[in-house]
């Protein structure tokens, strides 16, 4: 490693790293990972600084989790938070090449966001049960089961690798779009005004 690659990768990433629509990046399918190397590793560090750094800028939201291409890295890299419930718990999973290998249970529809997409909720359907498998940073494979929320945060983040942003699926669902308002709380948006018709979402 070179001195000057040393210097650069004491450099975190934060909350500006993140990419938000429009940015055409983001409905790019994201490549596979053959070789772990020390490049991929310093994306996941980067994805995780990034999601804590975004979290202390907002009041009312927390950073579950990142795919590698909200940072611009079109690699298949999603990073979970281990304790989304306590803010204080930094500490992420890490899932290279992740894949859905079963949808199970009953669709429910959930408020979802994003932080690519800044200050708006949706009211999207998701399978309450998932399989994924992935591989460790060693490149071990593993194999997860999840429900409720944490089945919901895998769709939403695999959908990311895949070039998919939750809005996608609730582009014609009018009742379906919420504003973050200031205090936290969530009100309907006017679908016809500030929906249907944006550049910004729709590219
Ligand atoms: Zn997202």
């Amino acid at each position: 490693m070179s001195f000057l690659s040393v210097i650069l990768g004491a450099i975190m990433a934060t909350k500006e790293d993140i990419i938000t629509l429009p940015n055409p990046h983001l409905r790019e399918k994201s490549k596979k990972i053959g070789v772990i190397t020390d490049e991929v590793k310093k994306v996941v560090q980067d994805m995780q600084a990034a999601t804590i750094d975004w979290e202390q800028s907002r009041s009312h939201e927390v950073g579950v989790a990142l795919a590698a291409i909200q940072i611009d890295q079109l690699l298949k890299i999603v990073v979970v938070r281990n304790n989304y419930d306590n803010k204080e718990d930094q500490s992420f999973t890490v899932f290279i090449n992740p894949e859905i290998t079963k949808l199970d249970g009953e669709i429910i529809e959930d408020y979802e966001g994003c932080l690519s997409i800044k200050d708006i909720y949706g009211k999207v359907p998701r399978y309450s049960k998932v399989k994924v498998k992935a591989l460790d940073l060693q490149g071990r494979e593993f194999r997860v089961t999840a429900e409720g929320f944490l089945a919901r945060i895998f769709q939403h983040e695999i959908d990311h690798c895949n070039g998919t942003v939750f809005i996608d699926h609730i582009k014609d669902k009018p009742e379906a779009f919420y504003r973050l308002k200031d205090d936290g709380a969530l009100e309907p948006l006017d679908y016809d005004k500030e929906i249907k018709n944006s550049d910004i979402l729709w590219g």
